[in-house]
Formats: structure tokens, sequence, C-alpha cells
């Protein structure tokens, strides 16, 4: 009897033990809110939670949808702000035209087409745009504007990632290449940390010509200029793009007539929105961090969870 009674015992703790462990996890996976990885650096510095962790392979490339018909997906939510403030897994419309119109003007942009570019065939296709455009573009007031030459684009014509900035600063003026100053050198870092080389990524800006003294790009250069940008990511066809500052992200947001102060990137970045057939994380740009190195964590984290959507371990160094 006393055996009996010891294996029936044992039984019930099991189910309690087991019920214990299914309320756990229902207490934490219920909403999408996932743990931490334990490599977390977030987490190892007791900071606020960093990168998300997804619990979805990424879904498999979507017809771009009309845009404005934003319907979430059913993607995984994943809690980076709080209840109140959601990322949305990839795949999902993360309400760039919801969230666009509570903060100004959507623009309808141009549908992709449907097939991705061979590697070749890519650089055909921009070398194609690189020289319509031109070498001493004037379309546009920057031409007379100190600049000293169009700076187009640079890496993979195909890339799977691509990552859009404002405009060329000085010294990508002079070398005519986007993001090789210091804030370039910082996105060079980042590209490294993340496991890849800048030739395995495409980096371009919204404006190809060097704006005077630093400032941002006005509106109608961006308007004007920004055709070509859009022309740009229809060849390159990447999964995920990544807008760096305000006014890489308003204008992939199609936002245009606000102000940028009204703007609030922090609270819309580390989610991943929709452009087009991409994926489109918007985060800090590096010319800021260097300006707020504590920033950074929160754009490790972003950069995680791209590096999640791509199946990307991170630099082993
Ligand atoms: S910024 Fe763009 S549109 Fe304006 S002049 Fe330069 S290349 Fe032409």
């Amino acid at each position: 009897m006393d055996g009996e009674k010891q294996t029936r015992d044992e039984l019930i703790g099991l189910v309690r033990a087991l019920r214990a462990g299914v309320e756990f996890e229902g207490e934490n996976f219920a909403h999408g809110v996932l743990p931490l990885t334990g490599d977390d650096p977030g987490a190892r510095a007791g900071c606020a939670p960093a990168a998300p962790v997804l619990a979805a392979p990424p879904p498999p490339r979507e017809k771009p949808a009309k845009k404005g018909s934003g319907a979430p997906a059913g993607g995984v939510t994943l809690s980076l702000f709080g209840d109140d403030d959601r990322a949305v897994a990839p795949g999902a419309r993360a309400g760039a035209t919801a969230k666009g119109k509570e903060h100004g003007k959507v623009v309808d942009l141009p549908q992709w087409s449907d097939q991705k570019l061979k590697t070749d065939e890519a650089a055909a296709t921009l070398k194609m745009l690189q020289d319509e455009i031109g070498p001493r573009c004037t379309r546009c007031q920057l031409a007379k504007l100190g600049r000293s030459q169009v700076v187009f684009g640079v890496g993979k014509p195909n890339a799977d990632l691509v990552f859009v900035g404002e405009g060329p600063g000085e010294d990508e003026d002079r070398q005519g290449e986007p993001f090789v100053g210091r804030a370039g050198q910082l996105l060079t870092k980042m590209i490294v940390a993340m496991g890849l080389e800048r030739r395995d990524v495409y980096i371009c800006n919204v404006v190809k010509c060097h704006p005077p003294g630093n400032r941002d790009p006005e509106p109608e250069e961006q308007r004007v200029c920004g055709k070509f940008l859009e022309r740009q990511l229809d060849v390159i066809r990447p999964r995920i793009i990544v807008a760096l500052g305000k006014i890489a992200a308003m204008y992939l947001k199609g936002i245009t007539d606000i102000p940028k102060e009204k703007f609030p990137i922090s609270k819309y970045r580390g989610r991943f929105e929709r452009y087009q057939g991409a994926d489109m994380m918007l985060t800090y740009h590096p010319s800021y961090l260097l300006r707020a190195p504590s920033a950074k964590k929160e754009v490790w984290a972003d950069l995680k969870a791209v590096m999640q959507v791509l199946g990307l371990k991170g630099s082993e160094k």
C-alpha cells in the first residue's frame, strides 16, 4: 500500500508541476510578450528590455499590399515600450498609414514591381538610374548650393537589407559615397556587429546632394530627389529597410506636411512597419548616437530585431 500511496503522491506532484508550468507560459506568452534571451545585453546590464525576440520565422515575401489597406496580418505582437506602444511583427502592416494620419498627411507611393532582380540585372538597372540622374543633376536647388557631386548609393544591388539616411554630409560629398564620415563609420561598426559587411547591404539617402551646412533637406528637395530613392528601392527590393533618423523615416512613411519636431521617432523606433514589399524599421541616425551615445542600446535593440528576421547571428568578434 505504501508503494501505491507513494506512486499516487508522485503523480499528484507531477500534475501540479505541469499545471504551474502551463500557467507560467500562459502569463508570459499569452500576448506575444516574450522573455528576453539570455544573451541580451540590456538584460545583462539591467537596462530596459532591448531586442524583441520573434516567435515565428519571417513570412514569405508577399505581393505589396495596397497602401492604406493595412490590416494587421496576425503577426505576433512584441512589447518594446509597454502595453500602449507595441511593435508589430514583420509581415503585418504596422499602421504606417494609420500612424501617419495621426501626425501628418500620408502620400501614396508607387507599388513595387513583382520580381526581385538578379545581382547583375539589379546592378545594371541601378547604373541606368544613376546615369538618368546624371553627375550634374539640377532637378532641385541643392545643385546650386555648394554640392561637389551626386552621391547615389553603394552596396549590393539586390541586398536584403537597405539603410536609408537623409542626405550626404561633407565627407560623403567629398568622397562620393554615403555614410563614410564619423557617423558612417559608426554605421559600419553596427553593420559588422550584425555579422555583415558594407558590401552585403545597400546604403543610400533620401537626397543625393549635400545640403549646405548639414541642414535637413527641405521638403521640396526631398520630394524631387526622393523619387529616385523610391526607384532605387524598387530595383533592390530588400526584405528590410532601416530608416536612419527622422527625415528618412518621415519620407518613407509618406509623412510630408509636418515639421520634424512633431514626429517623435523615439515613439516609432523599434517597430516594424511596411514599405511596399519590405518590412521597415525606424531607428535613430548614427549622427544622433555620436551626440547621445546612451541611445546606442536602443538602436542595437532595433538592429537585433532586424537580425532576427534575417537569421543573422551577429559578429563573433
Ligand atoms: S538632390 Fe537629387 S534632385 Fe536635387 S540636384 Fe541632387 S540629385 Fe538632383
